[in-house]
């Protein structure tokens, strides 16, 4: 009986021992699977901080490999640099100019900013595409609002009531669509000619549109394909707005500060064509962005794809306003140039370059594109076209390379179809 007690004592004992060491033992795994929680979910939380912070995107730029290595720092290689570091992507940028921005690139000249490669007016309908160009500098509201200067006379562009009235006198909406029924085109539209004479009728054809055009394109135009033209709005109102979009500006500090923003931290090398070692440049991303010209790209193995160029004139005038307008068109082929900048009138807010008793005036002149020249304008005729088309399939067999942008897609874009595009590459 007493062992038996001593027995049961003893198994008592046992258990008691055996649920407390139990408890102990218990009580250190909680605390150690709580310390490995914490600690993963911390090294989870530095890993992402380290991603976003500008400091570590800084420090990539010394690596050897990258995710993306962009050719081109025009507006497609910008935003797209942008949108892949937001994702924590790294990036590092080949341009072959010495300067960043592509054609949106402004020279300061005397205190104005200059368009160097054209007047650019940022335009667009799409509020994402607005914001997201507002995010890195405001934005002057800035209208279009050309004229057309043939002889002496001047007509207000694009084509509205008061051109009508400057040409015909009409004073009416009725009045300005009947004149032009009367000389309007209605047959099947083949070329720019059919377009135009379609649109507007023979008189605005005749004196606004086909000497300008052909001075543009150095080419007839019945041999031009009518979708140039269609970029022209054509309105019944005396809206003298060039374009029909809702938002519309010039970045405060020129289009060189939007830029500058999106390449924040980037390592971008300057002066370098990556066609030039583009073995060399390939090997060190997992994925090209290419914003060249495509033909380039393939060594031109079909052909050359061909441009018009432009080029400018550039006049520092010892006045405050030298011809009152930002933009003036001239109509007739007599005349070289096509258009007269005058670059402060981009600022018409600044009141500190209003008051500048200088101006910058660039002429600008159509040219006919060679190797040696910048092109401009992707000739999208028959043959053109046929050209391109046999580029892009095989840029569709490069499985890392991204062709994107005016050259690479051989495709006249204003900068809202650029950033759109890129969205896409992003889902956005
Ligand atoms: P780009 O600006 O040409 O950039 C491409 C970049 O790639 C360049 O910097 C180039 O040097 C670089 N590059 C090319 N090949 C290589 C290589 N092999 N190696 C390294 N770098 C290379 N749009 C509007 O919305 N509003 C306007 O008012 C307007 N006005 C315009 C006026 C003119 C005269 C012209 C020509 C265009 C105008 N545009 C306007 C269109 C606007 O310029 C384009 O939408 C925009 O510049 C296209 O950007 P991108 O990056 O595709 O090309
Ligand atoms: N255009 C014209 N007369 C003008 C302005 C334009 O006939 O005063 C025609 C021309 O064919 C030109 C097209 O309209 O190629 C598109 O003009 P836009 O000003 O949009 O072209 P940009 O040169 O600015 O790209």
């Amino acid at each position: 009986m007493e062992d038996d007690s001593l027995q049961r004592a003893n198994i008592s004992d046992f258990n008691d021992n055996y649920s407390s060491s139990s408890n102990k033992k218990n009580t250190k795994c909680l605390i150690i699977t709580i310390v490995i929680i914490m600690l993963s979910v911390l090294s989870v939380y530095f890993l992402i901080l380290l991603r976003k912070t500008p400091k570590e995107q800084k420090e990539k730029t010394n690596l050897t490999h990258y995710d993306y290595l962009i050719v081109g720092a025009g507006l497609y290689g910008s935003s797209f640099n942008y949108l892949a570091r937001q994702e924590g992507k790294t990036t590092i940028i080949v341009e072959k100019r010495n300067t960043t921005g592509g054609n949106l690139y402004c020279e300061n000249v005397e205190g104005i900013f200059v368009h160097k490669y054209g007047a650019h007016i940022f335009h667009t309908d799409n509020k994402k595409v607005w914001d997201f160009v507002n995010n890195f500098t405001e934005f002057t509201p800035f209208q279009n609002q050309p004229f057309a200067k043939l002889g002496n006379s001047l007509y207000s562009l694009p084509f509205n009531m008061w051109t009508y009235h400057q040409l015909w006198g009409v004073l009416t909406p009725e009045e300005a669509q009947n004149k032009i029924d009367e000389q309007k085109y209605h047959g099947e539209v083949k070329n720019l000619e059919d377009q135009a004479m379609s649109l507007v009728g023979k008189d605005i054809y005749e004196k606004l549109i086909k000497g300008y055009t052909e001075k543009q394109w150095e080419r007839e135009c019945p041999n031009l394909p009518s979708f140039i033209i269609k970029r022209l709005p054509t309105r019944f109102t005396f809206d003298t707005n060039y374009f029909n979009d809702r938002y519309q500006g010039i970045p405060v500090g020129c289009y060189n500060k939007l830029i500058d923003k999106m390449l924040t931290d980037t390592e971008v090398i300057l002066s370098t064509d990556f066609n030039k070692d583009r073995e060399k440049y390939t090997k060190m991303a997992d994925k090209i962005i290419y914003t060249g010209k495509i033909d380039e790209y393939f060594d031109y193995k079909f052909g050359k794809l061909e441009y018009r160029t432009v080029r400018w004139d550039n006049e520092i005038k010892d006045t405050d306003n030298y011809q009152g307008n930002a933009v003036i068109n001239y109509a007739s082929k007599a005349v070289p140039y096509t258009r007269v900048i005058e670059h402060k009138h981009f600022e018409p807010h600044n009141k500190e370059v209003q008051e500048l008793k200088k101006t910058v005036v660039s002429y600008e002149f159509s040219e006919e594109w060679d190797d040696t020249k910048e092109g401009y304008y992707p000739v999208n005729d028959e043959k053109n076209s046929e050209l391109y088309k046999k580029y892009k399939e095989l840029a569709d067999q490069e499985k890392n390379v991204i062709f994107g942008g005016r050259l690479a897609q051989y495709k006249y874009f204003d900068m809202k179809d650029i950033i759109e595009d890129v969205f896409k590459q992003f889902n956005i």
